[in-house]
């Protein structure tokens, strides 16, 4: 159920898919409902939430995947027909951010994202589908099953609160270090590249280009929620610094934002950020706009910025050239081919600060 048209419904299923192998699923099918407002019940309607009980069962799916948010009790109701676990856009989202978080700050963001949408969740939590799961170990149970555990997930509201108070706290002070390493950063003056944009749009392919690192590409939209840095060189041999940011996906829940934000800001404190766009997207300019909007909304919006326009080996000719002259510093590349990577290199080595722009500061 959608409220835009048919054609962004069909986009935003597009990029659940990728979600969902992203968080190591297999997409069987998909199916798109039109109707002026979801059933309370079923969110589906129960005609349709009939015809994916059919579908279910004639593909052998384990889960089905809603791209929406649902109530709880409509997740039970369209469980009690489609008779597999039901996830919502959310859900699948809070899943990969718990798989791929790594430093104390990314685990301490995503637990307090997932209690707060766990909060409101709470009745009647395990009445369905989880209870007959029966507790099993989350391994090999597949989405939906990692973050809280039982236990957690059987805390009273209280208890959470006081975690999620406490998780607070927690990030509060991991800030400080954060900034120290910066500063220490700044103080070596190396200079830093930000890798950002949207999901899928090649970042980790581009990363793996230019610093020949055995990062591991896959289709995988937050690879890299905490940021990589990487080192890597200018073709005249200037060291600098490459880090990998998590991808920006479409409506992003509000509760995730704040996790989001906090990864994203190492691009705030960047010299220099490549903005890879997707340009065999359907819509790279609505993308290009997003990401800056967000950019503005850390305070990145100054820092110098190339459009690495990439996949043009799949991308429309015209709508590449649309790109190019509307841009003002646009570099067109595939990180599958290679096609154009000599020339982001030279961009780089053009557009990051140089050392001795930084003795001549220290020596008038
Ligand atoms: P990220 O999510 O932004 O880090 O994107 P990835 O680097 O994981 O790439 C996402 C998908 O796009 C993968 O399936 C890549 O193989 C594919 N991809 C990356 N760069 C290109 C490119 O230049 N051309 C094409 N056709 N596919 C690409």
């Amino acid at each position: 159920w959608t409220e835009g048209t048919l054609e962004e419904a069909e986009n935003s299923l597009r990029e659940l898919a990728a979600l969902a192998e992203t968080a190591g699923s297999e997409v069987l099918d998909g199916i798109v409902q039109r109707r002026l407002k979801p059933d309370p019940a079923t969110f589906l309607g129960s005609g349709k939430a009939k015809e994916l009980r059919d579908i279910v069962a004639a593909t052998g799916a384990d889960t089905v995947i809603v791209d929406s948010e649902l109530a709880p009790s409509q997740r039970r109701g369209l469980e009690d027909v489609v008779k597999v676990k039901v996830i919502d856009r959310t859900g699948l989202i809070l899943d990969i951010f718990a798989q791929h978080a790594k430093s104390k700050e990314g685990k301490a963001q995503v637990e307090l994202a997932q209690l707060e949408y766990l909060l409101p969740r709470l009745r009647g939590w395990g009445e369905s589908l989880s209870r007959q799961a029966g507790g099993r170990a989350a391994a090999g149970e597949g989405i939906g099953s990692r973050g809280p555990g039982e236990t957690k997930i059987e805390l009273d509201r209280r208890r959470i609160r006081t975690r999620m108070a406490k998780l607070r706290r927690e990030i509060a002070a991991m800030k400080p270090a954060r900034e120290t390493k910066r500063l220490n950063r700044r103080r070596n003056s190396v200079p830093s590249v930000a890798i950002a944009g949207y999901t899928n749009a090649g970042k980790s392919s581009l990363l793996n280009r230019l610093t020949d690192a055995g990062v591991l590409v896959e289709n995988a939209l937050f690879a890299t929620l905490d940021p990589t840095v990487r080192r890597a060189q200018t073709p005249d041999g200037i060291g600098y610094t490459l880090s990998d940011t998590v991808g920006f996906v479409r409506s992003l829940p509000t509760q995730l934002v704040e996790a989001f934000r906090s990864t994203l800001e190492e691009v705030a404190d960047a010299d220099l950020i490549l903005h890879v766009v997707d340009a065999s997207h359907p819509d790279p300019e609505g993308q290009i706009r997003a990401v800056r909007q967000v950019f503005t909304d850390i305070d990145a919006q100054n820092i110098p910025e190339i459009i690495v326009l990439n996949k043009v080996d799949a991308a429309d000719p015209f709508v590449v050239e649309r790109i190019r002259q509307r841009e003002r510093n646009v570099v067109v590349v595939s990180a599958r081919t290679g096609e154009g990577l000599d020339a982001l290199r030279e961009r780089i080595s053009e557009s990051i600060p140089r050392p001795e722009t930084v003795l001549d500061l220290l020596v008038p």
